[in-house]
């Protein structure tokens, strides 16, 4: 029976589930964070604690859901992938995209003055906005993935050699877009070398790789069980015992969330985490 005359409201709401048994991607990105780099004296290209600091809220986000496998920033962005199994909010979009986006937005703010101590936040305060696709196969996820990393390089490279013209060639922003119009990779790489004597090669892996953030087991040797074989032949999730649900939650609540700056485009990431793509939490490594 209605509780009042009222709810027939409710109906007004669309149902937004995404759709069943396919890898869950929500993207957010910083609301006009050129300006916000300008404001807070950002080092160019790349600051340091400013990267820190989405890492650290990317992995507060990943400490709160337990459904989200991996993920990878850079810049401004942080990739959150959901394992294709997750029920989290019957998987409705506007839920899922929300609660990451306001679970980041106020780790960031949170974290902020750990980053940025001699610099209070004052608004306008920082935001992120947020999206979702889903991807049907491991090989569209992980290629959504060799996207986003694959993006990493091209504008780091371009972003290291335009602002290295401009603080060590003393070049306005403009004859530093000039000189790199048409350029290709191995051009930058050439004009870097040998005006500037920098191997773009030695720069940190942080800067030219992104950060990937997943709860850590110990490493598997590639072999040939293939993990993500078996995860596209589902038909349809398997349902797990609640015991078991529960068990592999406070396992995956035990484990170590870590940042790496690895090479997420080579099957050799995947291929030695299996967890990754199984979702089934892998052995804790020994204490040290
Ligand atoms: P929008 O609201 O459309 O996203 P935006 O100004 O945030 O606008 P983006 O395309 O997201 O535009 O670009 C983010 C900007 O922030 C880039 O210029 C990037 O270089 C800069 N930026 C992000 N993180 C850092 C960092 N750690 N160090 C230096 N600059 C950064
Ligand atoms: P919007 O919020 O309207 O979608 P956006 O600027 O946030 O616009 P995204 O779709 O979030 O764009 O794209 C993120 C980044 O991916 C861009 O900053 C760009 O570097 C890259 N990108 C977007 N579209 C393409 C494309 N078609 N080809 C190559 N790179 C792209
Ligand atoms: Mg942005
Ligand atoms: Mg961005």
């Amino acid at each position: 029976m209605a509780n009042s005359k009222f709810e027939y409201v409710k109906d007004f709401e669309r149902p937004d589930y995404l759709l069943p048994n396919t890898w869950v991607v929500v993207r957010i990105d910083g609301k006009g964070f050129t300006k916000l780099c300008a404001k807070y004296g950002f080092e160019k290209p790349n600051d340091k604690r400013a990267l820190g600091l989405m890492n650290a809220a990317a992995k507060a986000v990943m400490t709160d859901l337990t459904d989200i496998v991996v993920s990878y920033g850079v810049s401004d962005e942080y990739s959150f992938v959901f394992h294709k199994t997750c029920t989290l909010y019957d998987r409705r979009e506007s839920k899922l995209v929300s609660t990451v986006v306001s679970t980041f937005s106020a780790y960031y703010v949170y974290l902020w003055s750990t980053y940025f101590p001699d610099m209070p936040l004052a608004p306008p305060l920082p935001s992120f906005d947020g999206r979702a696709v889903c991807y049907p196969s491991v090989q569209n996820m992980r290629d959504y993935m060799s996207w986003r990393q694959a993006d990493c390089h091209i504008n780091n490279l371009y972003n290291t050699t335009f602002w290295t013209l401009i603080q060590q060639g003393k070049m306005d922003a403009t004859d530093a877009e000039r000189s790199l119009k048409g350029t290709l990779s191995k051009d930058k790489n050439e004009l870097l070398y040998s005006q500037f004597h920098m191997n773009y090669n030695n720069e940190p892996e942080i800067f030219k790789k992104g950060s990937v953030v997943f709860r850590d087991y110990e490493l598997v040797e590639p072999g040939s069980d293939n993990v993500a074989e078996k995860i596209d032949d589902l038909a349809e999730p398997v349902n797990q015992s609640k015991t078991q649900a529960e068990n592999d939650k406070k396992r995956r609540a035990k484990a170590r969330i870590v940042v790496e700056h690895l090479d997420v485009i080579k099957d050799d990431f995947w291929d030695r985490r299996p967890w990754l793509l199984s979702n089934k939490p892998g052995k804790i490594p020994k204490q040290t």
